[in-house]
């Protein structure tokens, strides 16, 4: 329904006034990873197909100007401009999108988590996330040191509950050892997941060659995590992954993404004491000269999202929803206040 509206929208000519309108607002756009065989069908919001990123980019290439982050601050910006930026580091930046954005001669940021970039294995949860969801009735059997630590058949009713037992037994030094056990133990060929790397961040030596390509590699926190209580945590976490970065790029990076959006009011305050020049979040909008540069807004962009939906998007046709919606939200409130 909602697909059919922004049509209707779009045939009114709704999309190129709203694009007037907004046009000296900044929109950025989150990645995460891109598909190397089945993966968007698996978790279509994390992953991306070659084909749809190529269709956003040629939206973008004929309906907005995408620039640097860096450019941001700037006040002398293109009309309509556009950021780009991808999440984690995964393999597949590297393998499979660098070219596509070389091709549009586009700039981009990857937000850099560096634990998984050195320990160059593969992110535990999302791969055991996929194999359990493509081993729906067959049986789980765990066993550890000659002991049985789980057995069950898989049903979609149990991966939640399963992945919770999973992690009990889990400790760092047995990721591929018990992942290898699941895999057997389900008959999946994970050597052969493991080999694609859709499942790893990129190596040390991958992230210097797509900062050499001209990707620029920014913060995302060493472990993933961000501390929201725990200033000491914060600070040690982040300045790990700052260095780490400067150790494989060459440059300081002096901008963050908050791992999965997550962040408050003292972590605004503990990044501006760090000097971090901005920080995005996964909270929708558009970016102005009013926006709190430590706590940006982004779209999140992947499989899930239908092309005319980018397209309003990117426009600020939802933006423009958005801000109605909060103002009756509002003025309700005010009518219920008063
Ligand atoms: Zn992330």
């Amino acid at each position: 329904m909602k697909t059919i509206i922004l049509y209707f929208i779009k045939f009114l000519g709704g999309f190129w006034l709203s694009r007037k309108l907004i046009r000296n607002k900044t929109l950025i756009l989150a990645y995460h990873s891109f598909e190397v065989f089945d993966e968007s069908e698996f978790r279509p919001n994390l992953f991306i197909k070659y084909s749809t990123l190529t269709q956003r980019l040629k939206y973008l290439k004929t309906h907005c100007n995408v620039v640097s982050l860096s450019e941001i601050e700037q006040s002398n910006k293109p009309i309509n401009s556009v950021v780009i930026t991808v999440d984690d580091g995964w393999a597949s930046t590297l393998s499979h999108a660098s070219s596509v954005f070389s091709k549009f001669n586009f700039p981009y940021t990857i937000y850099l988590t560096t634990e998984n970039v050195l320990d160059n294995q593969p992110v535990f949860h999302i791969l055991l996330d996929y194999i359990l969801q493509a081993s729906v009735g067959k049986t789980l059997t765990i066993i550890l040191k000659g002991k049985e630590c789980i057995k069950t058949v898989v049903s979609i009713n149990n991966i939640e509950n399963l992945k919770k037992e999973i992690a009990l037994v889990k400790t760092k030094r047995l990721d591929t050892e018990l992942l290898t056990v699941i895999a057997r133990s389900l008959d999946v060929d994970i050597g052969g997941i493991i080999d694609k790397k859709s499942f790893s961040l990129m190596s040390v030596d991958e992230v210097k060659n797509i900062a050499q390509l001209g990707a620029d590699i920014q913060l995302h926190t060493h472990s993933h995590h961000t501390y929201l209580f725990d200033e000491n945590a914060f600070e040690k976490d982040l300045q790990a992954n700052q260095q780490h970065i400067e150790d494989i790029t060459g440059i300081k990076p002096l901008h963050h993404c908050y791992p999965s959006g997550s962040y408050n009011a003292d972590s605004i305050q503990w990044l501006k004491r760090l000097g971090i020049k901005t920080a995005t979040t996964c909270n929708p909008g558009f970016c102005d000269e009013q926006s709190n540069k430590l706590a940006l807004p982004r779209f999140l962009d992947g499989e899930n999202i239908p092309q005319i939906v980018f397209e309003a998007e990117v426009s600020g046709v939802l933006e423009v929803f958005r801000k109605l919606k909060s103002l009756i939200i509002s003025g309700k409130l005010r009518t219920v206040n008063s």
